[in-house]
């Protein structure tokens, strides 16, 4: 009998899926566990803006209808608020569509992608699924990404540098300085993809906006995302910013309808609701404030964050990780992403990150 796994490429058989953080769902199912709470994807714990709420129900009725397959009236939407043409934009089910179909256009057997060693797990997959090399960069001492040695890997088979940033699962960013020097040496056949996914939270007064640095020339895409701050990621809408030849070649290789119609229509409500994005910036920087000091207390250590989750040294992340679900509280072990003694936290509502503290508390002292 033929094994299926025998005719595809060699690295897309050695892969192993995306680990999602844990349904709820599906913990209350296994464990019998009456109110879990999930601090394990970086998503709003506030939940999506009300404004987005409203205009998906008042629109359920239309969806017998496939959506607008251009996306125009949120690409308008989007081109406006960062000053630039619609046709720099492109939309996406979720900012990882985008991640995937740059691979697929960009990448081959024989070419390679470059990414730090603890960066956002799709980058490795999506290399992988294209045949192409992954070259994987350690980081520097802090976390941080190391943009001179990604830059000393960059050769003539290179053909896309990923960079998160904040970085995921380390929540450390790079400065505008660093970019700067790093935009300058990278050759013009390598696409830059500046991932910043969690843009929004960040309050660092040297944070580069990639954005600056679309000169027409260079190829920067920049991704941004409607699953963090926003509180959509059920719905699945990401975007990125690019040339237009890159837009071009995007819309040639993604599916037809790649934004659900109730997609389109809660970003367009959704985001200008500045009061929901204020709200969700207090929760976020009142919860990070009170984990930091409750890891201080616990004598637990921690990479200090920008973004809206928290990479923590609990000892054993599994068992860690384990234990934590058994008292009803879902975080991300951080093994597959190299960091086998810890697990990632998202912040969350106040009552649920004193929930976080006293199982982690349980866990780690009384145990
Ligand atoms: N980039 C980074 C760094 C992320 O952490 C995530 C989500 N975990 C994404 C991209 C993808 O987000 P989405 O596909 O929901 O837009």
């Amino acid at each position: 009998m033929i094994n299926p796994a025998d005719l595809v490429l060699p690295t897309v058989a050695a892969l192993h899926p995306y680990e999602p953080g844990k349904p709820i769902e599906e913990l209350q199912r296994e464990l019998g566990i009456g109110e879990p709470i999930k601090l394990a994807s970086n998503e709003n714990p506030l939940g999506p803006s009300p404004k987005a709420m409203a205009a998906v129900a008042a629109s359920l009725h239309d969806m017998n209808r496939y959506p607008d397959g251009s996306n125009w009236a949120v690409r308008q939407k989007i081109a406006a608020r960062h000053e630039v043409g619609a046709d720099h934009i492109f939309m996406a089910g979720g900012s990882v569509e985008v991640l995937n179909l740059l691979a697929f256009l960009f990448l081959r057997p024989g070419l390679n992608a470059v990414f730090s060693e603890h960066s956002f797990a799709i980058y490795g997959l999506a290399v992988a699924a294209a045949g192409g090399e992954g070259r994987v960069v350690p980081m520097r001492p802090g976390w941080c990404h190391d943009l001179d040695a990604i830059s000393a890997q960059i050769d003539a088979n290179t053909r896309i540098v990923f960079l998160d940033n904040p970085g995921n699962p380390t929540g450390t960013i790079y400065r505008q300085a660093e970019w700067d020097t790093f935009i300058r040496h990278v050759p013009e056949h390598v696409v830059i993809v500046a991932d910043e996914a969690y843009f929004e939270f960040v309050r660092d007064k040297d944070y580069p906006d990639s954005l600056k640095d679309h000169d027409g020339q260079r190829m920067i895409v920049t991704m941004r995302t409607f699953s963090k701050i926003f509180g959509l990621a059920g719905l699945r809408v990401g975007y990125a910013v690019a040339r237009p030849e890159l837009v071009q070649l995007l819309d040639k290789v993604r599916q037809p309808f790649n934004v659900t119609s109730l997609g389109q229509v809660a970003v367009i409500a959704g985001m200008d609701d500045e009061e929901h994005v204020r709200r969700t910036l207090a929760v976020n920087a009142e919860g990070m404030a009170y984990l930091e000091r409750e890891f201080a207390r616990l004598r637990i250590e921690y990479v200090p964050s920008h973004a809206n989750f928290i990479l923590t040294g609990v000892g054993d992340g599994r068992a860690v990780f384990d234990k934590l679900l058994r008292l009803g509280v879902i975080v991300r072990p951080m093994g597959g992403y190299g960091f086998p003694r810890h697990v990632r936290i998202s912040v969350g509502l106040p009552e649920e990150n004193r929930r976080l503290i006293a199982a982690l508390e349980e866990t780690l002292l009384h145990s």
